[in-house]
């Protein structure tokens, strides 16, 4: 802002405090309003327009006929007025006629006025309607006019709202630039939902707009910009120790805007225009985000969300309003909306509130989508343009099973999600009546279907299925859900709540894998040396071995916890024999340590490993007679395969679960352990989707672990599976791949009436 429009907009919003303070009512308010305006913008004409019952009407005016005054009326999108207030834009023209949208309303008198420059009134980012001025004499309005109006436009919103002149709740009415949208994305966990749009990280509400205190409002922005730049720098440190989760070059935008000397030029500005600290960044937001709606091209689309991050960072921590959606308790059922989240964010959600989740990224093995699967919640990822359509608030229908998401929806659209709603929950009941039905195939082979597990509270979800087992309870829940490191009595109380609640079925502990995209705040990288590919990295059994008070720590929890019982448990990231061989011996040294004190001990320990690095099939032959059980972590596996970022969310759709090459590194692993006394598992995503374990199947795979609400499927598609085709079938495609395996894996499932979507 130039400091012509500085002073223009300061005197305006000076003449309007008073106006605000004054007692008379809002039209008085109103109609004093326009005359300080256009006083100050030395404008023959200065209108408001209000919306009311869906129009927009003409509220006060200096200039036009005050006959007009509550009788014209726009639509959204009639006329220039109603086209500011439709494509929330602002308007400078210098022959108003000539534009193609000028509707002529007699009655106002505005046929001797050339120029005309509106702008709209928003309120949380909805046209409440327009400020507008016109000259008889034709002329473009300069730049720091239009600012100055723009300005005075914010402040307009915070009048009309205190004097009601608008119907908060009824600003649904602006049905034409809140109408019915559809969004698409990737299915992350499938499921159905309808809630209200939550805002992970809510937009920040500007309380206060005209400033008291010029100077204290630039002290706070500077105090507001440190705090920001610390917060950046920290996360950028951490993503350089390999335990951050954003994204490098997310970071580095971040970075670049946080030290942007032109952005807080312009909020100091804004701020001595006579804005609060919240109003001139939002001010100087708006901006930006009108000139970037002008460029269409969809990197600087990406950056210009990064800004939009950004500056509701800073509103934040301007303003105070920190916290997260989730520590402000949701108070219906919410289907939230975050870029990202981590897994322990997701956690914070009240459960009975949370129905579904809405990534802009995201990938089907990122850890968030892991809990949610295991929460049973929709989520839907790689949303785009999200921001612009959705506003907190808003009735969403989640459907991720189709990829989609409907905004405001219309009845019709209602009535049909309803529908399907309802058939999704009898195949639900369906699922569930499958309970107590033992997972066998057609053909009568006995499958072992079990869960993947990682809380106490996933304890119910075992009785519920009816399940095996837990065939993998991922111990770094815990480690993940607590802000300081987890004691070994509480460790001890977990484990032993989780066998207890098993009863007579196995749990699979696996020990803590922490690092890659599962990142702990009180654990950090000490050697000064970062990582860029953490999922490489310093994570998993590495840590542990590393750290072995940790693993001493974790080892003797489950010793103690199985105390009299049959303990399995298992190794995540071997790479090599040794590494089973040392983190064993960490065990065993416990297990000695508890016998010299005569302490009960568990009946039998199975110790086991994950497969997740390919290194390890290599040498297989040299672990196999060391181990009782192997489970192969698909997640990570195909990620180490194809070097393919589990949590890159470029790479979700790249590369199929169903390639060949990684049904045939499969088959090898089955072949190498065959002849020893190994039990062989899948227990990554793979295994819970239909079509993914029928192949899994024809390679000779008994033993699935997966996410609970997967086992009702599975077991009705054992029903309807005999193992003898599939297997030879199987063997006919890894020997000549076909050119899209899915697609014929599906033909040949459908023509057998095995149901695998
Ligand atoms: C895997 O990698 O497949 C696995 C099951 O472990 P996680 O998803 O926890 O890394
Ligand atoms: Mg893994």
């Amino acid at each position: 802002m130039k400091s012509g429009a500085v002073e223009a907009a300061r005197t305006i919003l000076t003449g309007l405090h008073e106006v605000m303070a004054s007692r008379s009512n809002a039209q008085a308010k109103l109609n004093t309003v326009v005359e300080v305006i256009g006083e100050s913008l030395n404008s023959e004409v200065c209108s408001v327009y209000l919306l009311r019952e869906g129009m927009l009407e003409l509220f006060a005016t200096r200039g036009l006929a005050q006959e007009a005054v509550h009788v014209t009326r726009m639509a959204i999108g009639e006329g220039l007025v109603g086209m500011i207030a439709d494509q929330i834009e602002t308007l400078n023209l210098a022959e108003a006629a000539s534009h193609p949208d000028f509707s002529y309303r007699p009655e106002t008198g505005e046929d001797k006025y050339h120029s005309f420059a509106g702008v709209p009134i928003v309120r949380r980012e909805r046209a409440v309607g327009v400020l507008c001025v016109q000259h008889v004499e034709p002329r473009r309005y300069e730049e720091i006019e239009i600012e100055a109006l723009q300005t005075v436009a914010m402040v307009l919103s915070e009048l009309i709202v205190n004097a009601d002149l608008i119907d908060e709740e009824g600003t649904g009415a602006i049905s034409a630039q809140t109408g019915p949208e559809q969004l698409r994305g990737l299915t992350l966990v499938k499921g159905l939902a309808s809630g209200v749009a939550v805002y992970h990280q809510p937009r920040v509400t500007i309380e206060q707009i005209v400033a008291e205190d010029t100077e204290a409002e630039r002290q706070r922005v500077i105090m507001a910009f440190d705090k920001m730049r610390e917060q950046i720098d920290r996360m950028t440190s951490q993503a350089e120790f390999g335990l951050g989760g954003e994204h490098e070059e997310v970071l580095a935008t971040y970075r670049m805007f946080a030290y942007d000397e032109g952005w807080t030029r312009r909020i100091n500005e804004a701020i001595d225009s006579g804005l609060t600290a919240e109003a001139a960044i939002e001010r100087v937001q708006q901006r930006t985000r009108m000139r970037m709606r002008q460029i269409d091209d969809p990197l600087l689309a990406d950056r210009m969300h990064d800004l939009e991050d950004l500056a509701n960072r800073l509103l934040r921590i301007v303003s105070g309003q920190i916290g997260t959606a989730a520590s402000m308790g949701l108070r219906n059922d919410a289907i939230l909306i975050a870029r990202n989240l981590g897994p322990a964010e997701l956690l914070e959600y009240d459960r009975r509130r949370l129905k579904g989740v809405i990534l802009e990224e995201g990938s089907l093995t990122s850890h968030v989508v892991i809990v949610a699967r295991a929460m049973g919640i929709p989520v839907l990822g790689r949303v785009r343009g999200l921001r612009g359509v959705v506003r907190e608030g808003d009735p969403l229908l989640l459907d991720a099973d189709q990829g989609s998401v409907a905004v405001r929806p219309s009845t019709g659209v209602i009535e049909a999600f309803e529908t399907r709603f309802a058939k999704s929950r009898e195949r639900q009941a369906v699922y569930a009546g499958l309970r107590d039905v033992l997972p066998t195939t057609r053909d009568g082979t006995r499958i072992q279907v079990m869960i993947n597990a990682g809380l106490r509270d996933d304890i119910t979800n075992l009785c519920m299925t009816g399940a095996d087992g837990i065939g993998l309870f991922r111990t770094e829940f815990q480690f993940l859900v607590s802000a300081t490191l987890p004691q070994r009595e509480r460790q001890t109380r977990l484990y032993r709540d989780v066998m207890e609640g098993a009863g007579d079925k196995p749990v699979v502990f696996r020990t803590v894998d922490i690092g890659g995209d599962k990142t702990l705040p009180y654990l950090r990288h000490d050697d000064g040396e970062g990582e860029e590919n953490p999922a490489m990295g310093w994570r998993a059994l590495r840590v542990a071995l590393e750290r072995d008070g940790l693993l001493k720590v974790q080892a003797r929890a489950l010793l103690e916890a199985a105390a009299g019982r049959t303990l399995n448990v298992m190794f995540p990231m071997v790479a090599e024999p040794w590494e089973f061989d040392a983190a064993k011996e960490v065990f065993e040294g416990q297990l000695a340590y508890l016998r010299k004190r005569k302490k009960v001990l568990p009946d039998v320990i199975r110790y086991g490993v994950m497969l997740e690095v390919p290194a390890l099939v290599e040498q297989l032959d040299l672990l196999a007679p060391k181990i009782s059980f192997l489970s192969i972590g698909t997640n990570d596996l195909t990620q180490f395969l194809f070097a393919a970022d589990r949590s890159n969310a470029k790479l979700a759709e790249r590369y199929d679960w169903l390639s060949p090459a990684i049904l045939r590194f499969l088959r090898r692993v089955v072949r190498e352990l065959d002849g020893h006394n190994v039990d062989i598992g899948v227990c990554g995503e793979m295994g819970g989707r239909r079509l993914e374990a029928l192949a899994l199947l024809g390679l000779g795979i008994r033993r699935l672990s997966i996410t609970p609400a997967s086992v009702g499927p599975i077991k009705e598609l054992l029903g309807h599976i005999d193992l003898g085709p599939i297997t030879a079938a199987m063997e006919g495609w890894l020997a000549a791949p076909p050119p899209n395996l899915r697609e014929v894996m599906t033909a040949w499932a459908s023509e057998r009436g095995i149901p695998v979507d």
